[in-house]
């Protein structure tokens, strides 16, 4: 599964010149984050991190991800609508998770006042790793699958320019050429478009719900820009309001705690409430969960979620990896006691998003120890850590030394589908993303500053 380029990443000098001109690439081409010290300005802004190298990614893995993208969309939007299997899934954990019984409470209420929406708008990113199984051939492996938020479609349409010139200068011209073109923030915002003008009013505007720090404004551009609109946009954050009528309300926060405030939580019901289409409802950010994700690979699970399509759910199946209930009893007594003892086997993740919450190894061991005869214990699920075969790349980041790194990739696929009343009027595969991390960061994402922006070179 390696990429042509071994034979480089030894030469320093031919390192040296290609990362300067990958540094100059990226400003050219737009891969960029606003800085640090001043998130809320353009002023003075820098590249997004990024790999110096594509990283090799087999072709057949890659196809496979894509091929399974519809069908996880119409799970999704299946689970969304299910409010026996949300009650029923989410039981245990929102006694014991604030957040996310917050969020519950708040979908049980819409449901029974009776839903304003027709029609539903949902952009998601299904997450992979190539796990190395017992005789070394990978398989794709989900990780998760986001429902609220799901970045980076934009900047990462930019990642293959960079990557081309960067082989160019390394004389693999070739191979270059073989980069794949990929545009997901151009079908997250057909996505939007017609959502729009499913709701059906002219003078209504999109709501981009963006942080109140916005280093990652560049990738949200990239969705308002990416098609000529039929009406104004309107992008504002979340308590500026002008009067208008919003058609669309498109969420990049909202998924963490620390974005509600109780006037907050107010205003999310306000929105729920409203017959506008969120991106997401409530109840797809809920499919979204990782408790969630544990039910779906109980056996029989999926069959009830779809039924008779025998053919998308073994595409799905395929995807998962072990996953583990935590919920008292007998189950969750032998699985916590089987990681405790092996804790390397396993990922302890809680019902958080944005990277850097999963707890692995001597942590899990020691936190799962204490929590073991505890209801708090229902508040996360277990996973079979997903092995991948490390590779050698350059990580650049602004202000850091230029070191080889061994690293992991995660494999991204957007989803977008639409969906008025009963009927899908859209479910595609809209792009992908690649990230890559130094194999000493078990978690973390981009914006948590651990992975980086990467481009797959197919093998
Ligand atoms: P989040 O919603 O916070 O992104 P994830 O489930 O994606 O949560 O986990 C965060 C990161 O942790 C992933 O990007 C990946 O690097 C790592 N990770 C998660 N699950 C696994 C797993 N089963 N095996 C190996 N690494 C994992
Ligand atoms: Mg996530
Ligand atoms: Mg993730």
């Amino acid at each position: 599964m390696a990429a042509p380029w071994e034979d480089v990443l030894r030469d320093e000098a031919a390192i040296q010149e290609a990362a300067s001109v990958a540094v100059d690439a990226a400003l050219l081409e737009g891969v960029l984050m606003r800085t640090e010290r001043e998130p809320n300005a353009s002023d003075v802004v820098n590249y997004a991190p990024f790999t110096l190298l594509p990283s090799a990614v087999p072709s057949t893995l890659f196809e496979q991800a894509y091929a399974v993208q519809q069908d996880f969309n119409l799970l999704v939007d299946a689970i969304s609508q299910n409010k026996e299997f949300l009650e029923h899934t989410l039981a245990s954990t929102i006694k014991v998770d604030d957040f996310t019984a917050q969020l519950f409470r708040i979908h049980m209420q819409v449901l029974e006042e009776g839903l304003a929406q027709s029609v539903f708008l949902g952009i998601n990113r299904s997450d992979y790793m190539f796990d190395c199984g017992v005789d070394g051939t990978p398989a794709l492996k989900q990780i998760e699958i986001n429902t609220i938020a799901a970045s980076f479609g934009g900047l990462t349409s930019r990642t293959a320019a960079v990557h081309g010139r960067v082989l160019k200068v390394l004389g693999k011209s070739e191979e270059a050429s073989r980069l794949l073109p990929n545009n997901p923030s151009k079908g997250l915002a057909l996505g939007i478009a017609k959502a729009w003008e499913l709701y059906g009013s002219q003078s209504a505007v999109v709501m981009f719900l963006v942080e109140e720090v916005q280093r990652n404004i560049f990738d949200q551009r990239c969705a308002e820009v990416g098609k000529d609109w039929p009406g104004s946009v309107n992008a504002s954050g979340f308590c500026s309001s002008d009067g208008q009528e919003v058609a669309v309300v498109y969420y990049r926060e909202g998924y963490v705690p620390k974005n509600y405030d109780q006037q907050n939580w107010e205003a999310r019901l306000l929105l729920e409430r409203s017959r506008a289409v969120k991106c997401p409802d409530i109840a797809t950010q809920l499919a979204g969960t990782k408790k969630v994700q544990q039910e779906l690979s109980r056996p029989g699970t999926l069959e009830r979620l779809l039924p008779g399509r025998t053919e998308a759910i073994a595409r799905i199946r395929a995807t998962f990896a072990g996953l583990y209930s935590l919920d008292m009893g007998e189950e969750g007594d032998k699985i916590a006691a089987t990681a405790i003892a092996d804790p390397d086997r396993f990922v302890l993740k809680p019902q958080r998003e944005g990277g850097g919450n999963n707890l692995y190894g001597e942590e899990l061991r020691q936190v799962l120890e204490k929590i073991r005869d505890s209801p708090e214990r229902t508040s996360y699920i277990l996973m079979d850590k997903i092995k991948p075969q490390p590779a050698m790349n350059y990580l650049l980041r602004a202000h850091s030394p230029l070191q080889v790194s061994e690293c992991i990739s995660e494999l991204g696929i957007f989803g977008v589908y639409v969906r008025q009343d009963k009927e899908m009027v859209m479910n595609k595969a809209a792009g992908h993303l690649l990230r890559t991390k130094a194999i000493e960061h078990a978690d973390g994402g981009v914006a948590a500053g651990v992975a980086v922006l990467d481009s797959p070179y197919l093998v």
